[in-house]
């Protein structure tokens, strides 16, 4: 397992980590990549809000 990840693993780990609990090698590789690449740090960003306004969406009903 390569220590960095690219940006394609780091999307998926972002949108799996909205679902499940990751690892801690995979938070680590995930965190590692986000401090150095400004594009997933902005993809992550985004995947958060979307996903707060979806479940406040869900339970509003
Ligand atoms: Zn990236």
């Amino acid at each position: 397992m390569k220590i960095m990840a690219t940006c394609k693993e780091v999307s998926e780990l972002l949108s799996q980590g909205q679902d499940r609990q990751l690892g801690r090698g995979e938070k680590l590789r995930l965190n590692l990549h986000l401090l150095v690449c400004k594009g997933c740090r902005n993809f992550g960003d985004q995947i958060v809000f979307i996903r707060a306004a979806m479940k406040r969406y869900v339970e509003r009903g």
